[in-house]
């Protein structure tokens, strides 16, 4: 590589071939950098030796100008070398992650990693806390009384070979550099940049060492993109990087203009994953979670057809051998299994309210991120990332998008600790709910919504 010390041009220290001043002016202009530009960048960066100054100049004219696909892969690349890499060498079987870009009420990867595991592919997970209105898995998991997401590498393998499903925290430093540019970009107005969102999470991907990826790109209220087409647009470009890195990557582009599932919460949300792998209930989350563990299936090689990769899911799920992977998870990972027969023993909130329908009429819209909000405001969510969180509160959201209500009807249950806290939260959530008049038609803003809007493939 061509990155050898020359001479103390910058004045910041060491400076390379390559000139931070020069890149900003090409990017500026609407340049392609070169690879090795790019590079210098992340490198230099990740080191300290690139000041935020011009780091931010640096994001900004790529938040205006763009990346080409060469460019945003060798950023992801860069990104992805900058710190630890997950060995998971020592685990048997092909192995496969899941992303999801944030979302209400999206429990999937509870549901999706036994379906998975039962299907014979290992899913070696590590995943995030949640932060404002959307849920964290690792939070969700923790209610389960015991349960440690802290393993070290060694015992997170043989979670996975005993049970073919662990998810843990970070604990490796894994893209450091990511940490560093997401930290310089929330202040600077270049988060909502396609190059830079994708790079940050198909860095975090590579690095987490998984053979095949299947990204769930949720667009709408509850979503980080508000937007279907620039969801759309995210999901190609994570799928060409992942194809350009030899990380088989599907991405689907999925429906968040209203909980995906019911429970918007932390233990509330393992009673839901619970039930739906008990065969007790369907509905969007349970048929969202199915079609993920059908690609996940499709891209670890178990199954080559489609139809025969579904039915081994299905099966998974009928026969209950996906509720006893979960079973064997929580096992592993210290944590108290009887929950799995007795949900009672999650920690339960002391009190409930209800939200009730203020008219008749039909649903129209039910805002998922202000539920989140509600949910984040009772304490199932942090503000801040040192915030505490109650595992046992959150809302129940009993009604979905088109449903005929009559005054009255109950539309959520706030389940609380604090009463003051409640009333706030049951505030956001009548406000979450709109309803309009019935008409023969229906109204237009609610049914006939795709859950999967776009499946993109390589
Ligand atoms: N999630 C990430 O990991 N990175 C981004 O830039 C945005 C969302």
């Amino acid at each position: 590589m061509d990155l050898t010390i020359l001479t103390p041009l910058d004045g910041f220290g060491y400076t390379r071939s390559v000139r931070i001043g020069e890149v900003i002016e090409t990017k500026k202009r609407g340049g392609e950098l070169r690879p090795d530009e790019i590079r210098y960048f992340v490198e230099e960066f990740s080191a300290g030796r690139i000041p935020d100054y011009q780091a931010s100049a640096l994001l900004m004219a790529i938040w205006f100008a763009g990346m080409t696909p060469a460019e945003t892969t060798e950023l992801t690349q860069s990104m992805a070398d900058s710190g630890d890499r997950v060995d998971l060498s020592s685990v048997k079987g092909p192995i496969v992650d899941k992303h999801s870009t944030g979302g209400v009420g999206d429990s999937t990867t509870l549901v999706v990693a036994p379906l998975v595991a039962a299907c014979g592919a290992r899913m070696a997970k590590m995943s995030g806390r949640g932060l404002g209105h959307t849920g964290g898995t690792l939070d969700k998991l923790e209610s389960i009384p015991g349960f440690r997401v802290d393993l070290d590498a060694a015992s997170f393998a043989a979670a996975v070979n005993r049970c073919g499903l662990s998810v843990v925290g970070q604990t490796l430093d894994l893209v450091p550099a990511d940490k560093k540019m997401y930290g310089l970009r929330d202040v600077t107005g270049t988060i909502d940049s396609i190059p830079l969102i994708a790079s940050s999470i198909m860095s975090k991907k590579i690095a987490a060492g998984a053979d095949a990826v299947l990204l769930d790109v949720k667009w709408g209220s509850g979503a980080f993109l508000k937007e279907p087409h620039r969801a759309i647009a995210l999901a190609h470009t994570m799928v060409r990087i992942g194809s350009l890195s030899a990380l088989k990557s599907v991405a689907l582009v999925t429906d968040m203009n209203q909980p995906l599932g019911r429970s918007v919460g932390n233990a509330l949300d393992v009673e839901e994953a619970l039930r739906l792998l008990r065969g007790e209930e369907a509905g969007d989350l349970l048929t969202l979670s199915i079609e993920i563990a059908t690609e996940l299936v499709l891209l670890s090689g178990v199954e080559i057809s489609r139809t025969a990769a579904e039915t081994m899911v299905r099966n998974a799920l009928s026969s209950g051998d996906a509720l006893e992977r979960f079973r064997c998870m929580i096992e592993a990972q210290g944590g108290d299994s009887r929950v799995v027969d007795d949900p009672m023993l999650l920690p339960q909130a002391t009190s409930t309210l209800s939200v009730r329908a203020a008219t008749s009429g039909t649903l129209s819209t039910i805002d998922a991120e202000l539920i989140g909000m509600a949910a984040q405001s009772l304490g199932a969510g942090r503000q801040r990332k040192t915030d505490r969180i109650d595992p046992s509160v959150g809302i129940v959201v009993q009604s979905r998008l088109g449903d005929d209500v009559t005054k009255g009807d109950e539309l959520a249950i706030v389940h609380f600790n604090r009463r003051d806290l409640a009333d706030e939260a049951a505030q956001r959530c009548r406000r979450a709910f709109s309803i309009v008049e019935t008409t023969e038609s229906g109204p237009q803003s609610s049914g006939g919504r795709r859950l999967i809007l776009e499946r993109i493939t390589a």
